[in-house]
């Protein structure tokens, strides 16, 4: 029985020693043969040096080596693509996903009642307050309107069985979510909660813009609710246009009064210019994913690896 862990890392020079130090600590103790596959994810500082230099001394470290910075999805890919164990996890190679927990999560797997063991992070610590308000209406909005199930606080961390591996490489969309992934191919799931922990060297690589665009991208990802937008206000503004017909219609024989207002009438003009581009916009967003799926480009390009074979994708 192996254990294969994956960790992607992009400039994490200083924590990738202390990741591999501390983990190799867990690991021993475990009575698990194991392997390390971590993948540099077109580090601009000397994370590859460090990948070689673990490699050359402990030959459980495998490493890919991306040609440039794919994100941390493709990373992670490639790594569900390469990873030889029984039992597959990812971690990040802060110190955010602790290594400590992989024995208790390895015994829950063990037990037979569970495909896969996720963690959340119960707090959220050492994290902006806008940020965490955000990330908590993310998750209810994208519950509400897709099939991906994803829970709060949900991380990338989690130990699978080989057969849900094979389920996440079969899954093989450009356009890459894992937290709706691990969700939609569904498996027996056992959700492990801790405490936030900070990162141990280095630095974060989301800011908050791209936390937004990440969160977009999961909703376009996994739901076509956004698309019918379009038509509810369709819907919305026939029967609005109607009332204002027969108020028009009966203030004028009623009354006589003429339709006057070029302040409102350019008023109406101008929000529904804009529902309609924002429509439009919508749509553009569903058809960008068609367009970038359709062209089946590679999801990483590797340019560098200690390992005899590299499976692509599979
Ligand atoms: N990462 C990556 N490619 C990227 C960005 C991040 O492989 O383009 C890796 C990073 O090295 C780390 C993990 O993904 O191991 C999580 O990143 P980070 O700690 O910056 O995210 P946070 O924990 O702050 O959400
Ligand atoms: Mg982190």
């Amino acid at each position: 029985m192996k254990l294969s862990l994956i960790i992607p890392c992009y400039n994490e020079e200083a924590a990738a020693p202390i990741f591999h130090r501390e983990a190799t600590e867990v690991l021993r103790g475990m009575d698990a043969e194991y392997e390390m596959l971590f993948i540099n994810d077109g580090s601009q500082d000397q994370t590859l040096a460090v990948l070689r230099s673990l490699a050359a001394q402990d030959p459980h470290v495998t490493y890919l080596s991306f040609s440039r910075n794919f994100g941390k999805e493709a990373a992670m890919y490639a790594g569900f693509c390469n990873a030889k164990g029984d039992y597959v996890a990812v971690m990040d190679a802060d110190m955010q996903d602790p290594p400590s927990l992989l024995p208790q999560m390895m015994e829950l797997l063990a037990s037979g009642e569970y495909d896969s063991v996720a963690t959340r992070r119960t707090t959220r610590k050492g994290e902006p307050v806008i940020r965490s308000w955000f990330a908590g209406k993310f998750y209810q909005l994208i519950n509400k309107i897709s099939n991906a199930d994803i829970v709060d606080g949900s991380r990338d961390f989690r130990l699978m069985r080989r057969e849900m591996v094979d389920a996440i490489v079969e899954m093989g969309e450009y356009n890459r979510f894992s937290k709706g992934i691990f969700g939609w191919i569904g498996f027996r799931t056992y959700w492990l909660s801790y405490e936030n922990v900070e990162r141990v060297a280095g630095e974060t690589k989301w800011n908050f813009w791209k936390l937004f665009k990440y969160a977009v991208d999961g909703i376009i990802n996994f739901s076509q609710a956004p698309l019918s937008i379009a038509s509810w206000f369709g819907i919305f503004m026939t029967f609005i246009s109607f009332l204002m017909l027969i108020f028009i219609v009966v203030r004028k024989v009623a009354f006589g009064d003429p339709v006057d207002g070029w302040a409102s009438t350019i008023c109406v003009m101008i929000f529904i210019g804009g529902v309609q581009l924002f429509c439009l916009g919508i749509m553009g967003q569903y058809i960008a994913k068609t367009y970038m799926e359709s062209k089946h480009r590679p999801h990483y390009i590797i340019s560098e690896t200690n390992q005899e074979e590299i499976i692509k994708v599979k």
